[in-house]
């Protein structure tokens, strides 16, 4: 199921989440709390038996593709990519935010770094990735947040004619952590409408390593049909507990160094558990 340890991946999420928060402090701006949702999800796609990379060489053809489409979480994506050693992780620390730097406030496509897509403009990953899953053999998975799918542009996706090719290397992850830039976020029954139209869904715990494992395990291996992962996940998870889950903290760095503490003692604190 994956290529390390579920001990090793859990020192990973615990590393990743501080490097996040120093990174997203030190910068002044960032999008701490949708970044730390999606630690869990992130690693277990790329530790995992079904994804194929080459930190030295990211445009290597036979890859397996993540497309981010909830671009504002790329921290996570540019701290896991230096993790595997894409590249140095000090030069995200000096770059991020800044002018002319890999590392902006959305992602933008560069293979030699592992960002497979450009994105920003909500819902453009989804289908990004969808015309990538339809050219290649290789498995595509598309993280979006849940906030994205209240959008037509972003639920049009389970309509889409699988007779042209059944999809099955192609794996959807919404990042379901209930909250948007200032409202709460009810998809209704978009698991149902999915299964109407013949992709294999699931509800996943998202920061559950065994949980996503064995997600991904089923989603690889069904060849027939796409599949829908609905994550449920915490913003905010493993940092600051008092912003962890509720709105009003979108977009905003810990300000001060008072509330860099409170989310250093929130990670250690969730460590201990
Ligand atoms: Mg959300």
């Amino acid at each position: 199921m994956y290529k390390i340890s579920i001990e090793e991946l859990k020192d990973k999420a615990y590393n990743i989440r501080r490097d996040l928060i120093e990174l997203i402090y030190r910068a002044g701006s960032g999008h701490l709390d949708t970044s730390l949702s999606l630690v869990e999800v992130w690693l277990s796609i790329v530790h995992s038996d079904f994804y194929s990379l080459d930190a030295k060489n990211g445009e290597m053809k036979n890859r397996d593709r993540i497309f981010l489409s909830e671009g504002h979480a790329c921290p996570v994506q540019y701290m896991i990519n230096a993790d595997l050693g894409y590249y140095p992780k000090e030069e995200l620390l000096k770059g991020f935010r800044k002018p002319f730097s890999p590392f902006g406030g959305h992602t933008v496509r560069n293979l030699k770094y592992g960002f497979e897509n450009s994105n920003g403009s909500l819902s453009i990953g989804v289908w990004q990735a969808y015309g990538n899953a339809l050219e290649t053999s290789n498995n595509v998975f598309c993280i979006a947040g849940d906030g994205e799918f209240q959008e037509p542009t972003s639920q049009g996706i389970f309509s889409v004619p699988l007779n042209l090719k059944p999809l099955g290397n192609f794996t959807l992850i919404i990042n379901r952590n209930r909250l948007a830039q200032d409202s709460e976020v009810d998809l209704g029954p978009i698991k149902e409408v999915a299964a109407l139209y013949n992709w294999q869904t699931m509800i996943v715990k998202g920061h559950d390593f065994n949980a996503l494992g064995s997600a991904l395990q089923l989603a690889v291996e069904d060849k027939d049909r796409p599949t829908l992962m609905i994550c449920d996940t915490v913003k905010g998870y493993g940092g600051d507990p008092n912003h962890a889950g509720k709105l009003g903290h979108h977009g905003k760095p810990p300000g001060n160094d008072e509330e860099y503490q409170a989310y250093l003692a929130g990670l250690e604190a969730g460590r201990r558990n």
